[in-house]
């Protein structure tokens, strides 16, 4: 129903100085929901996730998050409200540890019992972090650092996570392990939109999903009905 429509995004364009990242985009979350954005490089799925996040500013268009206008809100704002952002390429603060690292994920929040009860949470989900948590975040391995980097933000305990491309560069194994996490998560009942650039593995991954060209949704639906269109599978296969 209308009601559990966490967010909504209408008519969305947002770039960079003259380039057009995203033009008249239109999406929707529910609340609970897996949704992914879909499609090759450069097609304006990272551009979405940084208007929405207050990373860029969008042109035009708008965003209601939670039943609130929040277009063009900033970042910190927008965290307070329950909207984080885990962009591309899994910075962590190298010299800091694991724990601290974690730490700084609720910089929103006052309630230290509560934090060190979502710390507890983390840890629990995250084993590989839980040992490691006194050891710097920079002796980690790449997998670790995309743990460490989600973990981060669901310590601020967000209504909907944003994850940008989280299984870029890891061994097929890992990639297998972070999708794994993700769908734990979302079974958990953590509404999540996924970017991802393999339009197969995504759709696996997701309950829904939209597919970007060049700025623009150019097919979207439920991830059944999406994998079993054979142009849609077959465009995007021959890519891989
Ligand atoms: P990728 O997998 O490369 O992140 P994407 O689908 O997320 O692909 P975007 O990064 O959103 O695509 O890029 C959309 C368009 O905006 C592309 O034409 C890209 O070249 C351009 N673009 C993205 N980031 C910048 C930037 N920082 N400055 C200028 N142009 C950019």
């Amino acid at each position: 129903s209308e009601h559990d429509t966490l967010l909504e995004v209408s008519g969305l364009r947002a770039g960079y100085g003259r380039i057009v990242g995203v033009d008249d985009v239109s999406i929707a979350v529910r609340a609970g929901e897996l949704v992914a954005l879909l499609g090759a490089n450069g097609a304006g799925k990272s551009t979405i996730l940084r208007a929405l996040s207050g990373m860029i500013t969008p042109w035009s268009g708008s965003v209601v998050f939670d039943g609130r206008d929040v277009t063009g809100m900033r970042s910190d704002t927008l965290v307070r409200a329950g909207l984080v952002h885990v962009p591309e390429g899994r910075r962590v603060l190298a010299r800091l540890t694991v724990e601290e690292n974690l730490r700084l994920g609720a910089f929103s929040r006052r309630d230290r019992a509560g934090i060190a009860e979502t710390m507890d949470q983390v840890f629990t989900r995250f084993e590989r972090l839980a040992e490691r948590r006194h050891q710097k975040a920079g002796t980690l391995s790449g997998g670790e650092q995309q743990m460490l980097v989600i973990g981060r933000a669901l310590m601020s305990r967000p209504k909907l996570l944003l994850l940008d491309e989280p299984s870029l560069g890891l061994s097929p194994r890992l990639v297998h392990e972070v999708f794994e996490l993700i769908r734990s998560l979302a079974a958990d009942g953590q509404t999540v939109l996924l970017v991802e650039q393999n339009v197969v593995q995504g759709l696996k991954v997701a309950d829904r999903g939209y597919v970007l060209t060049t700025g623009r949704v150019t097919s979207a639906g439920d991830s059944a009905k999406l994998l079993a269109d054979p142009s849609l599978v077959r465009s995007y296969l021959g890519g891989q």
